[in-house]
């Protein structure tokens, strides 16, 4: 196989033909700007952009008053724990979150810290999972908003969303999730769901880069955000700037698709892992699972290859796109926090590698991958001293 493959789809999806055919008249003869209220342009623009809100609506049982665009997960983040905090402040200055959360909740979280708030950063377990009797402990009457993500993008775990939500609405606090690695590949139905806020992004759905989604519960009394960006007022000013019409409409369009097909979908792609993991515990010696066995998301492999390190493994098979344990998702290549978090060994940190699969991913790949991740690690050990002396101790 001399091209390359990808397995990172955690940290980005290519775009969907589907996707960029329906995005590729609004580059061109329709790119009015929706807020041009008084020509054809802008009425076309607008039309296509509420009916892209209409449609994500609809797939994740929402109203599309709820719907707002920003430019991705990282600034829905940003917006419903900044928004919150600031709207609320006067009714309490405490957020609880969890030390998994992607860096876009954790920094926000440290910056919040800085401004006054106090943060809870809920432990996990050692696959990933909240203890919600600590979630219960946590809160006081100075909490304003309790901030849990649905599926981990480095381990795949997903947690309680259900519970936890049941737990907020009794306390009357607000319940936010970066719901980013879930949406498209769970059926999320936001109306039953106990959640007030919702985050996620277009190019993780194999949609566009630069375009995202907040969801706000439209509840009675009104949940108050302070926008974090001034200007014209648009998306019912709680973000202002021109709207990304064409990306908006492929985000549109990258949720229809991941919901026609999920069923046949998850079940594909979840196989395909399996078979990875099932290959990797007959064929190779001490190798672990990262994450949750079971409460996981179809698509995420987290494994960890004793005696062969992460880094050393993606040199050796460098046509293979995947993530190693310490330089997921941030533009800074540092320890995995999240490894950290599930308490495992500095070794088993650092032979961690992440398989994101994906829509377009083929069982030919999948084979191809198994051989030459075992032929890697394999060839790593034999360089291996450690090993070496372990292999013959035992012999
Ligand atoms: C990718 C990702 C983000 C950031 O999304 P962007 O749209 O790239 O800003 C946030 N949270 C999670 C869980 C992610 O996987």
């Amino acid at each position: 196989m001399n091209k390359l493959i990808y397995m990172d789809n955690h940290a980005t999806t290519p775009v969907d033909n589907r996707v960029l055919d329906a995005m590729l008249p609004y580059f061109t003869e329709k790119f009015g700007n929706p807020a041009s209220r008084q020509h054809k342009y802008g009425w076309v623009a607008e039309e296509a952009v509420e009916s892209s809100r209409n449609l994500i609506a609809k797939f994740l049982n929402a109203d599309a008053k709820e719907i707002y665009f920003t430019s991705g997960a990282t600034e829905s983040n940003n917006l419903a724990l900044k928004g919150i905090a600031e709207s609320h402040a006067s009714k309490g200055r405490h957020i609880i979150t969890c030390a998994t959360e992607h860096k876009s909740v954790i920094d926000t979280c440290r910056r919040l810290e800085k401004s006054g708030y106090r943060v809870t950063y809920l432990p996990v377990d050692e696959f990933g999972i909240i203890d919600l009797e600590n979630l219960k402990k946590a809160i006081s009457t100075e909490t304003i908003l309790v901030s849990i993500m649905t599926a981990n993008n480095e381990i795949g775990t997903i947690q309680d969303m259900s519970e936890i939500g049941n737990i907020c609405k009794q306390n009357e606090i607000l319940f936010h999730t970066d719901a980013t690695q879930a949406v498209g590949k769970m059926n999320l139905n936001l109306k039953k769901m106990n959640v007030d806020l919702v985050s996620f992004s277009g190019h993780k759905i194999y949609g566009p880069k630069g375009i995202g989604v907040l969801y706000v519960h439209d509840r009675k009394p009104k949940t108050r955000l302070e926008p974090q960006m001034d200007g014209g007022g648009h998306e019912r000013g709680l973000r202002s700037g021109t709207l990304n019409v064409p990306a908006i409409v492929g985000l549109a369009q990258a949720l229809k698709l991941c919901y026609e097909e999920m069923e046949e979908e998850q079940i594909r792609v979840a196989n395909f892992r399996d078979k990875m993991q099932n290959a990797f515990f007959s064929r190779l010696d001490d190798v672990y699972l990262n994450g949750h066995p079971t409460k996981r998301i179809s698509n995420n492999l987290n494994m960890s290859f004793m005696y062969a390190e992460d880094s050393a493994i993606m040199m050796s098979m460098k046509e293979i796109a995947v993530s190693s344990g310490s330089a997921c998702s941030t533009a800074q290549p540092q320890p995995s926090h999240v490894l950290k978090a599930l308490g495992l060994s500095e070794d088993r940190r650092h032979s961690a590698i992440r398989f994101g699969l994906g829509r377009f991913n083929t069982e030919e790949e999948v084979d191809y991958v198994i051989d030459r991740v075992i032929e890697a690690v394999k060839s790593l050990r034999n360089l291996s001293p450690i090993y070496q002396k372990k292999v013959s101790k035992n012999n």
